[in-house]
């Protein structure tokens, strides 16, 4: 027998007990030990009843997903779930920990089922474009009805076990000692007579004729462009119009269809990439951290408040500086704003409020900053704002402090320089607004520590934010892409695209908006005055001025003016064609002396996307980024670059390297400019045949 799952007989009950460290995933011994444990308990005349659960911190959580993609191994997880299922002995799960996936399901196959009452129950298949593929979706759904069903199934949250209670998913919230409280209760089920309860000959009932329609619809906006939640729905509708058996063969079906699909190998992807990003190749895993007690913030602008709360939010005392106390008083009331406003929404008590406030010291004076562990600046984006500042912090913040800084485009070596501990400097690129954005670009500058890098690393997911360590260059990896994006854009519109147009296609492609849309709702000033300063200083590679810039100049800075490049009505952040933007793009033209042409949406869609995947080779090749994967993260969580794409270079592997490498030679060709000349390394990996992500 494999140690995986053991069986003992405690009180006339039959226990079977899953040891598989960490979270007891459901491998193929763990399945096998599940099955012949079965098998004994059913064989024991001793045991009246049979418990299952798991040792150590939790039911099992979920299928073994190194198992994914490989030739399955019997038995497979049905059968085992089937053989509980139609055992002759009553089978009561007993879950702490997480039972989740895979381990819910076999919760369904047993005739009852009690939590502890921190234990949750889950089935998260969706969040890797798949669906529950052990029976989850015929029996949860005859268990609890439909509704109830879909809700579980396509958000694929965990359900805690009073709520999972409430719900019927379980029978019983039990005390915490689970062996002892599990063997009760099931010998007091045989005392009581209790009834087998096999969920496969319950019958699913729809709540309402329009059950399915109805969560359709809002699935339609919730999880646009998503092909597994509406696989879900399917499956949960064949619980309710077929016999349990034939419900088991499409609910199959429609796992391998997933199983299959691109979309479940990019969202497969991403989960694996999300935990690998936290490993820095080069940083030892083993490297020591320092301890961050308390942080200090420069500057309480639309960055600082944001970068402040995130410390605040997981007990981290902040101290925030600004120079004037108005602008001081100013910071701290929107920050005091935003938590009294999470409060009336119900999220937080205002004991909560007042206990974060609490954590929130406002100064002038730097000399608050002298026992601080972490400094984060965001101060004006000028360089000769920050030389202050960094000269400053160098001068008062104690030694082994380690000091951060939010730019977005300044060179983080020469911020370094500015202080006599360059080992302790490094960027937090935060994204706005700081408090929601969950991506944190961690820059490394050419002198920082291992220790820092680590400790910056390992804060990130204290503050519950997807830190990705990045080398220095112009824009970091994010904008440095985002940029080359945004100018072909423009000049798609110059060759006589409409705005719209190019807004579509890449919202089709499943991002939140096109980049148009975007920058009115980032402000069209911001580029405008940094390449107004460009121009203005006689820098001889700065931008001529574009009909976006125009547009900017015009006072027209998005929706923040109403007007960008589309117009806005009060109250109201779509966008909407606006005749006046037309103009200055028509003018614009005209003075180009540009013959407009029909422009493809294949043409918007190549330039726009290829361009940024050209440049994300060249970030590659010089060693910007460290792996493909640590890109597709930060589109990911940065930009809201579609979860079931994988990230812009695992998408460009799932294109072909081969199709564009070859269409970037040919913009280069048509086009010119440097952002078409093919990466050396894109050109490598076309002609080998291979990925981003093979190397
Ligand atoms: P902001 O103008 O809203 O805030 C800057 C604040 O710093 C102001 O309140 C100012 O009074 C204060 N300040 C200036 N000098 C100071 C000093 N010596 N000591 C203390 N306070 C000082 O600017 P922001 O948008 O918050 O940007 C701050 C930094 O974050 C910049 O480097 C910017 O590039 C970067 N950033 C901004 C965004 C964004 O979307 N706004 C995103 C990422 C990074």
């Amino acid at each position: 027998m494999s140690d995986a799952v053991s069986y003992q007989l405690k009180d006339g009950v039959g226990v079977i007990t899953v040891n598989n460290p960490p979270v007891n995933a459901l491998g193929q011994a763990v399945r096998a030990g599940l099955k012949e444990c079965l098998d004994k308990g059913l064989a024991d005349a001793g045991a009246q009843a049979l418990v299952v659960m798991g040792a150590g911190r939790t039911f099992p959580a979920g299928a073994d997903i190194r198992e994914f993609g490989k030739p399955p191994q019997d038995p497979n997880l049905g059968d085992v779930i089937d053989a509980y299922e139609n055992s002759d002995k009553l089978v009561v799960a007993a879950i702490h920990g997480t039972a989740l996936g895979g381990g819910l399901e076999l919760a369904l196959g047993c005739d009852y089922r009690v939590a502890v009452k921190s234990g949750a129950v889950g089935l998260p298949e969706v969040k890797l474009g798949l669906l529950p593929g052990a029976g989850g979706t015929q029996r949860l759904p005859r268990l609890i009805g439909p509704q109830g069903a879909l809700e579980v199934i396509t958000s694929g949250n965990p359900v805690k076990a009073p709520k999972a209670k409430e719900m019927g998913i379980i029978d019983a919230v039990i005390g915490d000692d689970l062996e002892s409280e599990a063997i009760a209760y099931a010998n007091k089920l045989v005392a009581d007579g209790a009834p087998r309860r096999r969920i496969c000959d319950m019958e699913a009932k729809a709540e309402s004729a329009t059950v399915f329609e109805d969560f359709e619809k809002g699935l339609q906006k919730k999880a646009r462009g998503f092909l597994a939640p509406f696989h879900c729905v399917k499956a949960v509708n064949a619980a309710v119009e077929l016999p349990f058996r034939d419900g088991l063969k499409r609910e199959r079906e429609l796992f391998q269809e997933l199983m299959e699909s691109s979309q479940s190998r990019a969202q497969r992807h991403v989960f694996f990439a999300e935990r690998e990003v936290a490993k820095v190749p080069g940083v030892d895993k083993d490297t020591p951290k320092r301890d961050i007690k308390s942080v200090g913030i420069v500057g309480a602008g639309t960055m600082g408040g944001g970068i402040a709360m995130n410390f605040v939010n997981v007990g981290i005392p902040v101290v925030i500086k600004e120079v004037k106390q108005d602008a001081l008083d100013k910071g701290i009331a929107i920050i005091r704003k935003n938590y009294e406003n999470t409060a009336k929404k119900g999220r937080i008590s205002m004991d909560d409020v007042e206990k974060r406030m609490s954590l929130v010291t406002p100064t002038l004076d730097y000399d608050d900053f002298k026992d601080v562990d972490l400094v984060i600046e965001a101060v004006f984006e000028s360089m000769e704002v920050k030389k202050d500042v960094f000269g400053t912090l160098d001068r008062v913040c104690k030694p082994g402090a380690m000091l951060a800084t939010n730019t977005s485009t300044l060179d983080v070596n020469k911020i370094a320089e500015f202080t006599s501990r360059p080992q302790d400097v490094m960027g937090m690129h935060f994204f706005s607004p700081a408090n929601v954005m969950k991506l944190l670009e961690n820059v490394r500058g050419e002198k920082t520590a291992d220790e820092v890098v680590a400790t910056v690393m390992d804060i990130s997911k204290r503050i519950g934010k997807v830190g990705v360590c990045v080398g220095v260059c112009d824009g970091f990896v994010g904008n440095r892409m985002l940029h080359k994006r945004q100018a072909e854009a423009v000049d798609l519109v110059t060759e006589g695209a409409s705005p719209q147009q190019v807004d579509k296609v890449i919202y089709d492609l499943g991002f939140p908006m096109g980049p148009f849309a975007m920058s009115d709702l980032a402000g069209l000033d911001v580029g405008y005055r940094i390449r107004e300063e460009r121009r203005k200083a006689g820098d001889p590679d700065a931008q001529e001025m574009n009909w976006l810039d125009k547009l900017a100049a015009d006072g027209r800075y998005g929706q923040k003016t109403m007007a960008g490049v589309y117009r806005y009505e009060e109250g109201d952040r779509t966008p909407k064609p606006d005749p006046e933007a037309d103009k200055v793009i028509e003018a614009y033209r005209k003075e180009k002396e540009v013959t407009t042409r029909e422009v493809s949406d294949q043409e918007i869609l190549e330039r726009c996307m290829y361009v940024m995947v050209n440049e994300g080779a060249k970030i590659l090749e010089e060693g910007i980024a460290a792996r493909a994967l640590d890109i597709d993260i930060i589109w990911i969580y940065g930009y809201g670059f579609p979860v079931y794409r994988g990230g812009t270079m695992f998408w460009a592997d799932e294109v072909g390297l081969k199709e564009i490498h070859g269409r970037v030679q040919q913009f280069h060709k048509d086009l010119g400019g440097d952002q078409w000349k093919p990466a050396a390394l894109l050109e490598r990996l076309a002609n080998e045949g291979k990925g981003f992500h093979d190397q």
